[in-house]
């Protein structure tokens, strides 16, 4: 792979954001610098700080910023002094205009449990071992969008309704993205639904099961959703990508970040279709919130955005081996005990700028 000018916006956003995502880009410098590579990083205000700025959580110039960057790095979003607002109000907002900004439709999601973390998951050590999952949560349908929506009527007839709604367009696209995905991993996908009772997953079930036809050297199997949670838990080890719906996702997602231990672990990438120019634009942030309660400190986890540059390496660059040095060097740090202290380290905890040397130092 030639050298590349890495085109990335950086949206710090709220509480610990900007200090997680100051570690994840001093690791994205010493990377691009020990490969040769250029960067060009802009930065913009998004959630909490852009309506302080601006009075909009979404401002125009973010979403033309990142529309011409390869790649936009988050922080989280989220401010105690807005949690009273109506959601439409709310810094979360402006993650959802990002999101559907960008025309990012799959959400990726890597669970691993690394061997110095096991401890850490309240399961017991033989069932997390070796559990190294990837979740393609369809984004941007479903539930959440779904029309009609909304609360009508009054008294005993009050009526709340959303729906569930995908299209066949929908549904391939996402379907064809896990099975790629499931190519360059283990092999194994698992499609998730719930086709017993709804309509909705019987087509879902329906394509899949077409799809495969395409991807023979992928092994196929559906789970009712029900069934998938359970087994989430009772052999993690045994999944190697996961696809499924927004809501069922969203759910499941969740319940798995307690395989890695600590919320503070878990990176995500949101990713669409390449661009005419072949780019795949992605949007890379930590699973966790602003964590309001420990801003300013010092104490927040960095890699769960380290871990997001990693995948921004992978997916938006196409950089293996960049990205399996940053993933190499998290492992690393781990089990030399540089820690925060979300995981409990045996002696003093690390701070969060400690870890981000650390994984430096690592990737060498
Ligand atoms: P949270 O993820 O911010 O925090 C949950 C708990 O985990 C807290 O105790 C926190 O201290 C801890 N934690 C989270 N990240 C950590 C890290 N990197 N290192 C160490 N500990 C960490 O969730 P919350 O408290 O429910 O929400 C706080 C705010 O964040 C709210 O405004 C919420 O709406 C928002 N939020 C934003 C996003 C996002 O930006 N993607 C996601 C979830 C919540």
């Amino acid at each position: 792979m030639g050298l590349m000018t890495w085109n990335v916006l950086v949206l710090p956003g709220d509480g610990i954001g900007p200090e997680v995502t100051r570690e994840a880009i001093r690791v994205l410098e010493h990377v691009a610098a020990r490969w040769g590579h250029q960067t060009r990083l802009q930065e913009a205000l998004l959630g909490g700080a852009a309506i302080h700025a601006t009075g909009s959580p979404f401002p125009d110039r973010t979403r033309e910023l990142a529309l011409e960057s390869d790649a936009t790095l988050l922080g989280a979003v989220g401010l105690p002094e807005f949690d009273g607002l109506p959601p439409s109000e709310r810094p979360e907002k402006g993650l959802l205009g990002l999101r559907k900004a960008l025309d990012v439709y799959a959400n990726l999601r890597p669970v691993r449990c690394y061997d110095s973390l096991i401890e850490s998951s309240p399961l017991k050590n033989a069932i997390v071992q070796g559990t190294d999952i990837l979740i393609v949560r369809e984004l941007t349908g479903g539930l959440y969008f779904g029309q009609p929506r909304g609360i009508e009527g009054a008294g005993p007839d009050e009526t709340a309704v959303n729906s569930m709604v995908y299209t066949r367009h929908e549904i391939e696209r996402v379907g064809r993205m896990a099975f790629g995905l499931a190519r360059q991993r283990r092999g194994r996908l698992t499609s998730v639904d719930k086709a017993n009772v709804l309509e909705n997953s019987q087509l879902w079930r329906g394509i899949m099961t077409q799809l495969s036809t395409e991807y023979q050297d992928v092994e196929l199997d559906h789970m009712l959703v029900d069934n998938c949670a359970m087994q989430l838990l009772l052999r993690p080890a045994d999944f190697d990508v996961v696809v499924t719906e927004n809501l069922f996702g969203d759910i499941l997602s969740d319940e798995a970040s307690v395989l890695a231990g600590s919320i503070g672990m878990l990176p995500s990438a949101s990713i669409g279709d390449r661009l005419p120019s072949g780019a795949l634009r992605g949007l890379y942030e930590p699973v966790h919130g602003s964590a309001p309660d420990i801003a300013g400190r010092g104490l927040a986890n960095p890699l769960a955005a380290i871990g997001s540059v990693a995948a921004m390496l992978k997916y938006t660059f196409g950089l293996s081996e960049e990205s399996a040095a940053v993933e190499r060097a998290i492992g690393e740090v781990l089990a030399s005990g540089t820690v925060t202290a979300d995981l409990k380290p045996a002696g003093e905890p690390a701070s969060t700028r400690d870890v981000g040397l650390a994984v430096c130092s690592a990737v060498g």
